[in-house]
């Protein structure tokens, strides 16, 4: 393969309910320090239905070339027509890199397309970096159970491929009125050709967990006992206007769902204030809340890992420490 026909870096930009979300921009700030390094365009692609005004918020969040795919057959996200769309860019104008949030879309669409070029894929990555001369993409994540960091090359194929978890990268602040190319393609594709219909979209009807968007984040692990004991977890969020975290085992004995789960298999988080109660410190637990700005950890057992990763521990019983928290905050 000759990777001298291989340029630029990609972003995949996704569309939620008219608006880019910040998963995306975030990927668009790691994708210009990565394209200023290999002295490259970076270029965003979006596909959608009436998506193309958005490609102004591309080019002010970094990109310097937008790909549009406007037409009606992409109203909703489908594996086969995204993969159709981005195949045929990717094989007409050879990036070198392209990047995708490790979301539910995210990560299915990479691996589609990664099969079918063919090409390697890195998923979950965490960290990114490019050597400079040979343009080979460093894609990092954390790597059995956590205890080491994976440096993931892909040296033999292009373009190379990574997910990248939410808010582990920083959006670049945007500059009002940064404009670039923008490219429009079409894909021909009709609608008898894929496979997959939508019937139906049921929304949500429970409260949205933004676990990943929090400020203050609260969160309980086994200690707490049984799900009568967590709902102090929950109180304490209340009173302190944030949101309910979890570890694994919590989720696992079915006291809260699983979009609450902090972790290596769960969501990072990066809030002001983390609040461990009842959680040992498991490292698979630490990768994903190890960055928040504020760690305080409650728990009985002076010797539990989660002391470690804290500002501030609390040694005691969450049972009598945590209702006067909720006391006091709530006169507050
Ligand atoms: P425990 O380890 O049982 O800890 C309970 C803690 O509560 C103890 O430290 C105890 O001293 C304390 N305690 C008990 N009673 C009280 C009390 N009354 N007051 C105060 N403290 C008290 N885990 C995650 O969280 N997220 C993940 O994404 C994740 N992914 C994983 C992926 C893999 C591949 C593997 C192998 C494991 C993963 N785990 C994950 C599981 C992880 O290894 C731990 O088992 C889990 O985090 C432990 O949960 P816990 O801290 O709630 O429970």
């Amino acid at each position: 393969m000759d990777f001298q026909d291989y340029q630029g870096v990609w972003v995949f930009i996704e569309e939620k309910d008219g608006e880019i979300p910040s998963v995306s921009l975030e990927l668009l700030g790691a994708g210009r320090k990565l394209a200023d390094k290999r002295g490259v365009e970076l270029a965003g692609i979006l596909i959608g239905e009436d998506i193309k005004h958005l490609a102004q918020t591309v080019f002010e969040y970094g990109a310097d070339t937008v790909y549009v795919y406007d037409q009606p057959i992409f109203k909703h996200y489908r594996t086969e027509s995204f993969m159709k769309a981005l195949l045929e860019c990717s094989n007409k104008y050879k990036p070198e890199i392209i990047l995708f949030g490790a979301t539910s879309t995210g990560k299915d669409l990479a691996s589609a397309v990664a099969t079918d070029l063919p090409t390697g894929l890195t998923a979950d990555t965490t960290e990114l970096d490019v050597e400079e001369d040979t343009g080979l993409l460093l894609a990092s994540r954390p790597a059995f159970g956590g205890n080491i960091m994976a440096t993931i090359l892909c040296k033999k194929y292009r373009p190379q491929m990574a997910t990248v978890r939410a808010k582990v990268m920083k959006a670049l602040p945007p500059q009002p009125g940064r404009t670039g190319k923008v490219i429009e393609e079409k894909v021909s594709l009709k609608e008898e050709d894929i496979r997959t219909k939508v019937l139906e979209i049921v929304k949500e009807t429970t409260k949205k967990v933004r676990i990943d968007e929090a400020d203050i984040i609260v969160a309980g692990g086994k200690g707490l006992g049984s799900a009568e004991g967590f709902q102090l977890v929950h109180q304490l969020a209340n009173a302190l206007g944030g949101t309910v975290g979890a570890s694994r085992d919590v989720v696992e004995a079915g006291w809260i769902e699983h979009g609450h789960q902090v972790g290596q298999t769960g969501v990072t988080v990066t809030p002001k204030i983390y609040i461990a109660i009842g959680i040992s410190g498991a490292i698979q637990h630490i990768v994903g809340m190890k960055n928040s700005g504020l760690i305080i950890a409650i728990n009985k057992d002076s010797e539990a890992p989660i002391f470690d990763s804290c500002h501030y521990g609390i040694v005691g019983d969450a049972f009598e420490i945590v209702p006067v928290l909720i006391e006091q905050f709530t006169q507050a």
